[in-house]
């Protein structure tokens, strides 16, 4: 039977790329996004064409009504063997000036949301026996950086997440493990002066969204069968 992987945050960028990437490789989609249908609808369209199913899901992952009116009827019937939690956003600003808003939203999108879905899934896997999952995190969460204090706090707490769970599920073969892009070419960093952070990078480029998926699609393969609780970063060697 086609395995199924649920990829958040996937009507654009990276969680596109993720997706499409595991449909290449032989899995079918659930995928979830926020706000753009046509973007999703697209992605659908592309994973439709390589011969597998896409079901669009459509929720904010970090309301726990919506993600469980959403996914329990699909948990009823199936249960992915991959979760990729992708969606995120960033709210950047000094932390004199950031707003209470600016710092829950942050967590509560990308920690709210990675427990609102995961929480359910992996209920499932541990009756299975078998999973992956796979949480997007960020060099800010590994080194930190001025004017992420919201987001750098939520990314570093994905991948304390990850080493926890990865613990907890061991014996029941669910490997967990976080990814860490540094600069990668998506709206998220429209505002960001890309010319002027490529020379920071020791690749000098910024990366693409197909070089993170590449990696998630590893980690979600057999051949990554003896890897669990780590993070692999994605940077063109930046801070590391
Ligand atoms: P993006 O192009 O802005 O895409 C973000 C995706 O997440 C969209 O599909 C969006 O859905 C979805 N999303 C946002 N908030 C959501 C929510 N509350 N519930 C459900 N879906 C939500 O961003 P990206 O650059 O691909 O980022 C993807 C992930 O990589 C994020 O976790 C980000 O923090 C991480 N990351 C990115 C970079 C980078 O340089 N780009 C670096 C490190 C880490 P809609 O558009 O449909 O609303």
């Amino acid at each position: 039977m086609t395995q199924i992987a649920l990829v958040t945050g996937a009507s654009k960028g990276i969680g596109a790329a993720i997706a499409l990437q595991l449909a290449n490789n032989g899995f079918d989609i659930w995928l979830n996004y926020r706000s753009d249908t046509a973007g999703a609808e697209e992605v659908a369209s592309q994973i439709q064409a390589v011969g597998h199913q896409c079901t669009l899901l459509q929720f904010d992952v970090s309301d726990p009504e919506a993600v469980d009116a959403s996914l329990s009827p699909m948990l009823e019937k199936d249960v992915p063997y991959a979760l990729v939690n992708n969606a995120g956003f960033a709210k950047d600003g000094l932390m004199m000036l950031m707003s209470q808003d600016e710092w829950d939203n942050v967590l509560q999108v990308h920690l709210g949301g990675f427990f609102n879905v995961t929480k359910p899934v992996v209920t499932r896997m541990l009756r299975k026996r078998e999973g992956r999952i796979v949480n997007i995190a960020s060099t800010s969460g590994e080194t930190g950086m001025a004017g992420q204090t919201n987001y750098s706090a939520a990314k570093a707490g994905l991948i304390g997440a990850t080493r926890s769970l990865a613990l907890e599920v061991a014996k029941r073969n669910i490997l967990v493990n976080a990814v860490a892009p540094g600069f990668i070419k998506t709206a998220m960093l429209d505002e960001f002066p890309i010319d002027e952070i490529a020379k920071q990078i020791p690749l000098k480029r910024v990366g693409t969204p197909d070089e993170v998926a590449g990696v998630v699609s590893f980690l979600c393969s057999p051949a990554a069968s003896y890897i669990t609780g780590q993070t692999l970063s994605v940077n063109g060697g930046i801070y590391t």
